[in-house]
């Protein structure tokens, strides 16, 4: 079932969202060659502390940490450790969440370690471009599955990979809420409608469309070995559009 927010709910939300932005403002400075993402982990865990806020991730199906941190061909649900020091020519994706009274902000950004080739750093604006072009769809009673379709037209036509296996969701007072989001048009028949907050998160890939999970049973990883970039933000549908919540 789709919950819709009430404006009260909507305004947490914004909270929420703004203290994960907080995150991401930050990593955006400490993101270099040297740090490990056990590192980023703690200075994320701080920044949601320090705003009267809880890591939503911690704990979550026994996740251990406050970010997801993934590095070059592992797309989704890295494990920060002070084994993964970033190199030079890296990327890595950050996924973090934030519940503020209840309600859960929701955004994943992927970074550059220092300079990185051109081919990535396409990957990089064609995932981000394709999260705007999907967004850009949104107002009350658009198709769901139009807004999925604007993130696959960007990617086919880059010729990159969608990731299939893992996409966006409904979010609110539980971080993965129905509906689940698709990266692809797939015919859902679900209709946005004002009031509904999702988070949208393409996750492409510089070669296939196929992604594995480790051994650890938690990172995803491309089947090729090639990189993968993950943009991700929570908006809520409005009358004429929508409103990013994960904002500063
Ligand atoms: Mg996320
Ligand atoms: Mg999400």
């Amino acid at each position: 079932m789709i919950k819709k927010k009430s404006r009260e709910e909507i305004k947490l939300m914004k909270t929420a969202g703004r203290i994960v932005a907080l995150v991401h403002d930050e990593m955006k400075h400490v993101v270099r060659p040297g740090i490990s993402t056990y590192e980023l982990d703690k200075i994320a865990h701080d920044i949601i502390r320090d705003n009267r806020a809880i890591p939503t991730f911690l704990g979550y199906h026994g996740f251990p940490a406050t970010i997801c941190a993934s590095i070059n061909e592992q797309v989704v649900h890295g494990i920060p450790s002070k084994d993964v020091i970033l190199q030079e020519g890296d990327v890595v994706s950050i996924d973090v969440g934030a519940t503020y009274r209840g309600l859960v902000g929701d955004s994943a950004w992927t970074y550059p370690v220092g300079e990185i080739k051109p081919e990535v750093q396409k990957l990089l604006e064609v995932c981000e471009a394709s999260l705007f072009a999907g967004l850009n769809t949104i107002k009350n009673n658009v198709k769901l599955d139009d807004m999925s379709g604007a993130i696959e037209d960007v990617v086919n036509a880059n010729k990159m990979g969608i990731v299939r296996q893992y996409g966006g969701h409904g979010v609110g007072r539980n971080m993965h809420e129905d509906p689940f989001i698709f990266n692809y048009r797939c015919g859902s028949n679900v209709i946005l409608k004002t009031g509904m907050t999702i988070a949208v998160e393409p996750m492409v890939n510089l070669g296939c469309d196929d992604v594995y999970v480790l051994e650890d049973e938690w990172t995803v990883v491309t089947r090729d070995g090639l990189p993968s970039a993950h943009f991700e933000h929570t908006v809520a549908v409005t009358d004429d559009g929508y409103e990013i919540l994960t904002k500063l």
